[in-house]
């Protein structure tokens, strides 16, 4: 059985990545819970360097449930490339450099891959949910899909112009949050945590 959050309990969301904030905190809101962001605590970023999805999300919940108190919730997530050997994956914010370019990633990727027929990619998302005593819960989504080129659409973040869902032909970057949020893989982690977790 999974650990539950209790009602009116705070919830510490442990990002510092403004895109991905607004997606948790627009799945969180219909719960009624009061969530505050690791940056508005002045909590520090710990280094993110477990070799998967799973480790760097529990690395960063931890780090923020510890230092502050209160339950944390943290997302690792990533781009993978069937065509890269699932690259760029866990290093897929590495991509992007100091300066958090993400049309230089997308173009290296696409660099990357160009040469290859194989155009199948996918995002994963991982979901910690990590209490101070360090217990932990985590959840795991995905969603597959292919490569477009070139980039399409302003309303997503990070790889999302690329990235065509299954059985769509918008890209992530050219759906309204609603859309995205109807398959994505952090809204699939999420379901998941929601039946396990909460309630
Ligand atoms: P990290 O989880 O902080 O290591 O960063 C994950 C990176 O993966 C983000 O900075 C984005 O570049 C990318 N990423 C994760 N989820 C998404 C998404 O939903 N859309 C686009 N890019 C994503």
């Amino acid at each position: 059985m999974a650990r539950k959050l209790a009602r009116g309990e705070r919830l510490v969301l442990a990002s510092h990545n403004p895109g991905k904030l607004r997606e948790i905190e627009a799945l969180v809101r219909p719960l009624g819970i009061e969530v505050v962001s690791a940056g508005t605590l002045g909590l520090p970023e710990p280094a993110e360097d477990a070799p998967d999805f799973a480790g760097n999300a529990r690395i960063k919940a931890l780090a923020a449930a510890t230092a502050s108190g209160l339950p944390a919730l943290s997302d690792d997530s990533g781009f993978c490339v069937a065509a890269l050997g699932g690259e760029p994956g866990v290093l897929s914010a590495r991509w992007a450099g100091p300066d958090k370019d993400f049309a230089a990633a997308m173009a290296a990727v696409y660099r990357k891959m160009e040469a290859s027929e194989d155009r199948r990619a996918w995002f994963i998302a991982a979901l910690c949910l990590a209490w101070p005593d360090r217990h932990t819960e985590t959840f795991l989504g995905r969603i597959d899909g292919t490569v477009a080129w070139p980039p399409r659409g302003d309303k997503g973040f990070g790889y999302d112009p690329m990235f065509v869902p299954a059985g769509d032909s918008l890209t992530f970057g050219e759906m309204d949050p609603e859309a995205k949020h109807a398959v994505s893989h952090r809204a699939r982690a999420f379901a998941q945590m929601l039946r396990a977790c909460f309630g």
